[in-house]
């Protein structure tokens, strides 16, 4: 590398820590935030359990609400509720394989019953609502139930929301928003859902 490009990567990254932290010294507010994970690609609840797990890892508390995918193993549930994050697991499966909208009904209330008390506690650092996206959808839940549950969270929690197609109004009061998109998923290529990665 001549000295001259050595020179100019030099003042080209001098130029970017300078903006980088400027960008840092405006962010100083303090509290905690709404996150939510959506979109059709894989990596929602991974990126859920993965902030559960650092939040875990710093000696804080953490809560998981999973919605939907009661019946079905999960070994992130199993790792957490060794080192005692509690858990309230939704206890039907998919709605189409119960195929009873009452039953799957009362599970979403009791979940959000289980919801709204973490979400009221000061204990708790991180609530995890996994897949509370379907229960908007199908309105199994009420919009508005949830977001005044977010709104008077304690100042300090953060939530992070999982799920497919998002409802614009809990985006809206998000802090941060990404959307998985998918540009590959392996069981489209006839690869079987494995234990360790997708469960
Ligand atoms: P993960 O739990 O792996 O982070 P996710 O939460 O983003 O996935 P969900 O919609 O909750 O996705 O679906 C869970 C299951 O469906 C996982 O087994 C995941 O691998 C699979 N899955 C996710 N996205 C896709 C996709 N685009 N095509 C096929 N299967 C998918
Ligand atoms: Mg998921």
């Amino acid at each position: 590398m001549s000295e001259q490009d050595k020179q100019k990567h030099k003042a080209r990254m001098q130029a970017h820590k300078e903006k980088v932290d400027e960008r840092i010294a405006q962010a100083t507010e303090e509290r905690g935030i709404v996150i939510v994970i959506t979109g059709n690609g894989k990596g929602k609840s991974t990126s859920g359990f993965g902030t559960v797990a650092r939040a875990v890892g710093h000696g804080m508390n953490a809560a998981v609400v999973q919605y939907v995918k009661g019946t079905w193993p999960c070994g992130e549930r199993d790792l957490l509720q060794q080192v005692g994050v509690p858990f309230h697991v939704m206890g039907t499966g998919f709605t189409w394989e119960t195929q009873d909208k009452e039953t799957d009904m009362k599970a979403a209330q009791a979940a959000w019953e289980q919801s709204r008390q973490w979400l009221a506690d000061p204990q708790i650092d991180l609530v995890l609502l996994d897949e509370i996206t379907y229960m908007l959808t199908y309105k199994y839940l009420d919009v508005d139930d949830v977001l005044q549950a977010l709104a008077n969270r304690p100042v300090h929690q953060s939530v992070v929301i999982t799920g497919r197609a998002c409802h614009r109004a809990v985006i809206d009061i998000a802090d941060t928003v990404s959307e998985v998109r998918p540009q590959k998923h392996a069981f489209d290529a006839g690869i079987k859902a494995q234990k360790g990665i997708d469960w």
